[in-house]
């Protein structure tokens, strides 16, 4: 199993790798990053904005490092901050090129390389290597990385093995496909060469704007490491999440179901906006793991029938809107208002579809107004029979066998399950757990009440739970209330959920990178123009990438992407097809808009 219990929250134990002087893994805190999104030959910028990522808490900063001028410019970096006494860890990030990293490993606490670029070179072929070419390979790797891990060990230089979903090579994905397992070979194959160098300042990463994608290979990873008898730290993220809302919602699903298996020893929000903003949003995540090894206890069920390496929905009976092929629904709670009146929801009772309100982008599906509900929590099972209504608020107290028999013959009342455990996601998941087991059929909706003041913390907090079961497939619906928040705000944050876990696409999906060394343009304010042109387009997923190391890779299900090809040249592609190459880019947003166009897939 990837974690110790699914019942029990406890950290996953990994090695301490000392990162100058902040250690990450074992004990220490869950610590947190940023990334500078200027190049390092312009020192002066970098130092800048290095000291503001210091500044805003981050416990290391990093930056992308092309070439050897980027890297010698690190030395000077290190050496400014030094003689500003600000000591926070200093991270290379290098792609394509070993020399490079040989380098800087010299002069930075820590190095990160991409296995899908680190020596593989992309040959456009789909040939899948025999064991004889594959092991050529592998050796061929080999003699490249020991002589960097020699380095790393002289220097005291730690080394992350980043992979991106994005940017697999192509020795991996013609053997193991496009895939978490292809993901998690990729780092392996790393990984079996420290540990027989016998080098353990290794930190492992499997990013991917997929939150699925990403939540399944790190857990695969943590599987295979234990096999192998590795406990080496996990640096957690998920890439190209875009800005604002749903750029911490989308970090915050993905994040946060992972820190709630206890997997995860630094993390990194990828957003596209200034890096410092970044760390506040880091440390919310990992401030809602501080102390949750406290919740109170939660039964150990049998989790034969559960798949955490897979996307598998748990299969519903359809009763009156929810579940069965229905979309996952966003039920706005309304039960804590009395009389029951929001200004959005006229009048209402409760209601299973949404004709009764004026409808707007984030309308409900469904309004919980407590009073018409069957409340199994104040009223007991035992009137169940008797009761008209069909929704059935309970909690796990109430999964014993009676209940779960008379469920089970009666598969036309849907649950209303929440927790006030503070480990509500194992709570909640053992009562999916129970229900799968006992083959009850019954629709769900997951309710989670809050009482929180910051909206950013209450996307988060809501990210995290809700996220880790809807990525598990269980759910058919979810129900937010905080006592201190207008409820649209709720179903806007509920709809934005369901849209970073995959299971319901509601408005246009932006995948934008937080942008680094090798953007060169303003990455920030073309999405936002990208937005404002295109944000009625529902049906589309727009790719906005600053460069193709990882972009190309990374935007592959987007149905558009525009890619910074160069100074002042952008790229656009269909799908995964090169359309427009080195388009001068003070045109480019409406050459975008022009082949939406031309594709017929515009809406006015
Ligand atoms: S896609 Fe390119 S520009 Fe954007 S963060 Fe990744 S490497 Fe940097």
């Amino acid at each position: 199993m990837f974690c110790k219990s699914l019942t029990k929250y406890n950290r996953h134990k990994t090695n301490v790798v000392n990162v100058g002087n902040v250690p990450l893994g074992g004990s220490n805190p869950i610590r947190t990053q940023s990334m500078i999104n200027v190049a390092t030959t312009d020192i002066d910028k970098a130092v800048e904005q290095c000291k503001k990522i210091a500044k805003a808490g981050a416990d290391y900063v990093r930056a992308t490092v092309q070439g050897k001028p980027e890297a010698e410019s690190m030395k000077i970096i290190r050496e400014k901050l030094n003689h500003e006494k600000i000591n926070i860890p200093l991270i290379a990030d290098v792609h394509f090129n070993p020399q490079v990293a040989k380098i800087v490993a010299q002069y930075v606490e820590k190095v990160r390389i991409n296995p899908g670029n680190f020596i593989d070179k992309k040959h456009n072929s789909n040939k899948i290597l025999d064991e004889n070419e594959y092991n050529a390979e592998l050796q061929r790797l080999r003699n490249e990385f020991v002589s960097l891990i020699d380095i790393c060990k002289q220097h005291k230089t730690a080394l992350r093995i980043g992979v991106n979903h994005g940017s697999l090579s192509e020795k991996i994905t013609n053997r193991y496909g496009d895939t978490p397992t292809g993901m998690v070979e990729s780092a392996m194959e790393f990984l079996r060469i420290c540990k027989h160098e016998k080098f353990e300042d290794i930190v492992v990463s499997m990013k991917s704007s997929n939150t699925r994608v990403m939540v399944y290979a790190y857990r695969l990873l943590a599987e295979k490491m234990n096999a192998e008898k590795m406990n080496f730290p996990l640096h957690i993220g998920v890439t190209e999440t875009g800005d604002g809302e749903d750029g911490r919602i989308k970090s915050a699903a993905g994040i946060g179901t992972l820190l709630a298996d206890g997997l995860g020893d630094t993390i990194r929000v990828s957003l596209t906006e200034a890096p410092e903003n970044e760390i506040p949003v880091a440390k919310k995540i990992v401030d809602y793991f501080v102390n949750r090894q406290k919740h109170d206890a939660v039964p150990d069920i049998d989790a034969e029938k559960y798949s955490p390496y897979e996307y598998k929905q748990r299969k519903t009976t359809a009763v009156n809107g929810f579940g069965g092929d229905n979309q996952i629904a966003v039920v706005a709670d309304l039960s804590h208002i009395n009389p029951v009146y929001d200004k959005d929801f006229e009048n209402l009772g409760f209601v299973k579809d949404n004709k009764k309100w004026i409808k707007t982008d984030n309308s409900p599906d469904a309004v919980y107004t407590g009073s018409s509900l069957f409340d199994a929590t104040t009223q007991g099972i035992t009137i169940l029979s008797d009761e008209s209504e069909n929704i059935i608020h309970c909690n796990i107290s109430f999964f014993n066998d009676d209940f779960i028999a008379w469920l089970t013959k009666n598969p036309d009342n849907i649950l209303m399950i929440e927790s006030n455990n503070t480990n509500a996601v194992a709570e909640l998941r053992a009562c999916f757990l129970m229900l799968e087991n006992a083959n009850v059929k019954n629709p769900v909706i997951i309710r989670r009440i809050y009482d929180d003041k910051g909206i950013e913390s209450l996307q988060i907090k809501a990210a995290c739970d809700f996220g880790a079961l809807l990525i598990d497939g269980f759910g058919d619906a979810v129900c937010l209330q905080n006592t201190k928040s207008e409820s649209k705000n709720l179903t806007k944050i509920c709809f934005s959920i369901l849209q970073a876990t995959r299971v319901r696409f509601s408005k246009t999906e932006f995948i934008a990178c937080p942008s680094c060394g090798r953007t060169l343009f303003d990455i920030q304010k073309t999405l936002t123009e990208i937005k404002n042109k295109t944000s009625h387009l529902k049906h589309l997923k727009i790719a906005v990438m600053g460069c193709i190391v990882n972009g190309i890779g990374e935007m592959a299900d987007a149905d558009y992407g525009y890619v910074g090809a160069g100074a002042g040249k952008i790229s656009l592609y269909k799908n995964k097809e090169l359309v427009k190459r080195n388009i001068p880019q003070a045109n480019a947003v409406n050459e975008l808009v022009a082949l939406i166009k031309d594709d017929g897939r515009w809406i006015e």
